[in-house]
């Protein structure tokens, strides 16, 4: 069943067909979409994709859990992905393939509804400086994995992240800090907390978490560093005594936190471990490191 023909926007009724970029979909009433968010970096090699393999996988196990059906298979996805990046000349920046119900249809069953997919792309600064940002853990509790599939991507789940950013915003903080249901650490609105004590990395555990693939490359990494990785359950007093706290995300990369409400504040740094991980994941992303060099896909 289809919406009538005559619909109210912005100010005026207009026949639904002006409108036809705002069809009456399940994507946006239900949040039923799903997403991802990639880099390109110019590189040694020219330019090339970090991790395709890994996004690629994520977008298609975050479209199962919705039972969405992908019109291309995983490779020709990740064709597709290259090809926007050519197409629009880019030599660095980030790409966001999306795919969402989009049936003009009433109603929760979005079982065998329609699906588009689309990829876009936008230019990124290449920042040289670090970012820093300050945190607050924020009333609202992280999803529970009891309630939702926390490895999957779907933009639904983002509220959540829009409830805690608001307060964090609106109390003068950067960023929300979520901890989860049992009040242990877990993840940033949009990205994946580390904390530095010594030579030793501290990272929440799976369960309460998207698993971020820059997460996955840090702890990866970290052993090259002579750093050892820890994924454990720690609460907000764990945080005290760090020496630095950091986020990780596509976008972001490693963001210096300088600030958790009421419970860290960054000290002086002589030595920092953080700019040293930053360095080298940079140094990775942009093709200088021969041993992850597998780690990047060339869009030509
Ligand atoms: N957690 C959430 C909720 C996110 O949206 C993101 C961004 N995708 C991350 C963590 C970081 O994931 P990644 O390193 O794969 O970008």
């Amino acid at each position: 069943m289809k919406p009538l023909n005559k619909i109210w926007l912005d100010g005026k009724i207009v026949s639904r067909d002006k409108a036809h970029f705002l069809n009456f979909h399940q994507g946006l009433n239900y949040g039923g979409c799903v997403y991802e968010g990639i880099r390109l970096y110019q590189t040694a090699i020219g330019p090339a994709i970090f991790r395709l393999p890994e996004h690629v996988d994520r977008f298609f196990y975050s479209a199962s859990t919705l039972r969405m059906k992908i019109s291309l298979d995983k490779d020709e996805f990740a064709q597709a992905i290259k090809e926007v990046a050519r197409k629009n000349k880019m030599k660095s920046g980030y790409l966001r393939p999306i795919a969402f119900y989009s049936e003009p249809k009433m109603g929760i069953n979005i079982l065998n509804a329609e699906v588009t997919l689309a990829i876009f792309a936008w230019p990124w600064k290449e920042k040289k400086e670090e970012k820093k940002v300050t945190m607050k853990i924020v009333k609202y509790r992280r999803l529970d994995p009891d309630t939702v599939d926390l490895r999957a991507k779907i933009a639904g789940y983002y509220v959540n992240g829009i409830l805690g950013f608001i307060e964090a915003r609106e109390d003068g903080f950067d960023e929300p800090l979520f901890l989860d249901k049992k009040g242990y650490v877990a993840e940033g609105a949009v990205n994946n907390i580390f904390v530095i004590k010594g030579n030793s990395l501290y990272t929440p555990l799976e369960k309460n978490i998207l698993t971020g693939v820059t997460r996955k490359t840090v702890m990866a990494i970290g052993p090259d560093l002579k750093l050892k990785v820890y994924e454990k359950n720690f609460r907000p007093e764990f945080l005290r005594n760090a020496d630095e706290i950091f986020l990780t995300g596509t976008g972001i990369e490693l963001e210096r936190v300088m600030e958790i409400s009421e419970c860290y504040s960054q000290k002086q740094t002589t030595k920092s471990v953080l700019t040293e991980v930053l360095n080298y994941y940079r140094k990775i992303t942009r093709g200088e490191v021969r041993k992850y060099k597998h780690w990047l896909t060339p869009i030509f």
